[in-house]
């Protein structure tokens, strides 16, 4: 956007693209059909606002959604009153009676979350809809092995659910050549054999990559959905639908051997000319991307070029070697923290970190713009 269509007062602006997070929903759809592809919008859809992000992918067609917390889920609900809402992180106490209460299907991962369930199917009078997750080897929430063969003993533990899906969640999807993507998909067919049948799911966002065998019923992508491309066997069909831009507040002009920021860490060897941009580690940009002298870290663009980050990222500012610029840059422009260029897999790297971590902490200082998501 240009710096004239900025909100008044406005620090930095995180534009989202309602269209391409639609259209990225229709590309792995198009990818793992017949299987059905969900849609997870956990922390907030992933901290670009659950608000816009639910009810375009509900115009888009996907009918189910993958949040992580009770109040996520309540959320989700008032958003999309139609659709298929599990809850990833199982039964947090007191969180049955808000589940039952709006039709969201826990995904229970213990014994005793099922029996919690059942006291609230036995409270209500109904069966209830729940997911059952099993762990196939990554040693997070999940049913063990034992807990299975509990069930397969006695099958009564189940007769109040209402059991939609059985899932587990992979460890190396992002790594295709990693052994353990089979080692998991086997003991997640030997294992849920001794579960009723129900649809079945193993897949986010790098998992449906890993090809048909892994698709099951239905795919659970969260990261690929907003553009991230974790994938390291290739490109996956989507694209990035945020950018990111704050103020450049002011340019200053150093001489040789003045130093730039917190403990002095970066010193200019030559006339340099610096940008100080209105956005800090409270927005999200990591304090890893500081740069001290002849280090390199973190990037920003403005006017399209590329210009390093020197010196210590703070709480409310960066600071920016704008020399080599070909162009003028003046206080009011804008500086591109992720965009063209500037992916969030790029900056989740330099500040050794991934890309998940930049998307969902990007800060609520920044406004957040939409666009499209009309239909
Ligand atoms: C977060 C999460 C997902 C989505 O993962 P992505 O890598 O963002 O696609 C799917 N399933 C489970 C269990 C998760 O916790």
């Amino acid at each position: 956007m240009t710096a004239s269509e900025l909100p008044p007062g406005a620090t930095g602006i995180i534009t989202i693209d309602l269209d391409v997070i639609a259209a990225n929903w229709r590309a792995l759809t198009a990818l793992v059909t017949p299987a059905e592809c969900g849609a997870v919008v956990k922390a907030d859809a992933y901290g670009l606002g659950a608000i816009k992000v639910i009810p375009a992918l509900a115009r888009a067609g996907c009918r189910t959604f993958f949040t992580a917390t009770p109040d996520e889920a309540e959320t989700a609900r008032r958003l999309a009153p139609d659709a298929r809402l599990f809850a990833l992180d199982g039964l947090l106490p007191g969180a049955a009676a808000i589940f039952s209460a709006n039709d969201v299907a826990p995904v229970l991962a213990s014994l005793d979350d099922i029996a919690t369930w059942s006291a609230e199917a036995a409270r209500t009078g109904k069966r209830l809809p729940a997911g059952l997750q099993i762990d196939s080897g990554l040693n997070r929430l999940g049913l063990s092995e034992a807990d299975v063969h509990t069930l397969a003993d006695e099958p009564a533990r189940l007769d109040r659910v209402d059991l939609r899906l059985v899932m587990s969640h992979l460890a190396c999807a992002d790594d295709p050549t990693h052994a353990h993507n089979e080692t998991q998909r086997a003991n997640f067919d030997r294992l849920r054999a001794f579960l009723p049948p129900a649809p079945a799911s193993l897949a986010a966002s790098d998992g449906l990559m890993l090809g048909a065998r892994f698709h099951y019923d239905l795919v659970r992508p969260g990261y690929a959905l907003y553009g991230g491309q974790a994938f390291q066997g290739g490109p996956t069909p989507v694209r990035p639908a945020v950018t990111v831009e704050a103020r450049v507040l002011q340019v200053r002009t150093l001489v040789p051997g003045d130093s730039v920021g917190y403990s002095a860490t970066w010193r200019a060897t030559r006339p340099t000319r610096l940008a100080v941009i209105s956005a800090g580690y409270a927005d999200g940009f990591a304090r890893a991307l500081s740069a001290s002298s002849g280090q390199e870290s973190g990037v920003v663009a403005i006017h399209g070029q590329r210009a390093p980050i020197v010196g210590r990222v703070s709480m409310d500012l960066i600071t920016a070697d704008i020399t080599d610029l070909t162009t003028d840059v003046a206080p009011g422009d804008l500086a591109t923290l992720v965009g063209p260029g500037l992916t969030i897999e790029a900056m989740g790297h330099a500040a050794g970190t991934i890309g998940y971590e930049v998307l969902t902490r990007l800060g609520p200082r920044f406004t957040r713009r939409y666009v499209g998501g009309a239909g």
